[in-house]
């Protein structure tokens, strides 16, 4: 990438907002700031330019402020999970991408890969792109997604990863690792799209940029067990990607260093 492409986040609610009917532990604003944060890495892993509307889960913004962070930026996601309208039908199991009501910019390209990813991840019923339009003419109904319009943004999605009135979309949407492998999926897709690749360095475990004898070192501690890696530090050090980290890793990280 020449320039580096700038994308907005947004965390579609605040504090403990939207729970689940039917799995009680399930609120949409915790697992899909989860998801963002998550996202944000997976993102910055691939050289974008990563800004989240909020810092913190506890304060709200107003939709339309949070849309207009989307100032400068080339792409704005809104995080989400849908609920079916009282009396509607709880087995509703589908993921929505809505997108410019005008597809402005080739906007539905995107959102159709998004919905068919996070569709088949999920194993939902279906990925569908949507549009809604406001009542009071050509404008965009939700307000994040007019916010993001207002001031130029010109990519912005509002991503409902399907209904939490559904049991198996929340139980799914609550476990840790799935969201992990929605953020890996999220961030291919987009940086597919912009034609990025990933530039997270294999074996670069201090995350100074590249692989040296300082992750050599970390490895080698971790595996005699004198120094614990945090998740993402794990990640890096299992360079063979079979799940743990051993000696297998530590002789591959050497070698790579050697090949230099
Ligand atoms: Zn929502």
């Amino acid at each position: 990438m020449d320039k580096k492409i700038k994308i907005m986040l947004d965390a579609g609610h605040y504090g403990k907002y939207n729970r689940s009917p039917v799995v009680r532990e399930y609120y949409e604003s915790v697992q899909m700031w989860a998801l963002c944060e998550l996202l944000a890495e997976e993102l910055k892993n691939y050289g974008f330019e990563v800004g989240k509307t909020r810092d913190k889960i506890e304060t709200d913004l107003e939709v339309t402020k949070r849309g207009k962070k989307a100032k400068g930026y080339d792409l704005f996601i809104s995080l989400h999970s849908n609920a079916v309208a009282p009396g509607g039908s709880e087995k509703t199991d589908r993921v929505c991408v809505y997108a410019a009501f005008d597809g402005i910019n080739g906007s539905h390209r995107l959102a159709s890969a998004l919905a068919v990813g996070i569709s088949d991840l999920m194993g939902t019923s279906g990925g569908y792109v949507k549009t809604r339009k406001s009542d009071n003419g050509d404008r965009e109904y939700y307000g994040v997604l007019r916010g993001a319009r207002s001031v130029g943004c010109p990519l912005y999605y509002l991503i409902e990863h399907s209904f939490h009135t559904n049991a198996r979309a929340a139980k799914w949407l609550l476990d840790k690792s799935n969201l992990v492998s929605l953020a890996r999926m999220e961030a291919k897709v987009i940086a597919g799209y912009f034609g990025a690749e990933n530039r997270e360095v294999k074996g670069d475990v201090d995350g100074s940029g590249e692989l040296d004898q300082a992750d050599i070192v970390l490895i080698k501690r971790h595996i005699v067990g004198s120094r614990e890696l945090s998740e993402e530090q794990k990640a890096a050090a299992d360079i063979n990607g079979d799940g743990k980290i051993d000696i297998a890793d530590y002789t591959a990280a050497k070698r790579m260093i050697h090949k230099k």
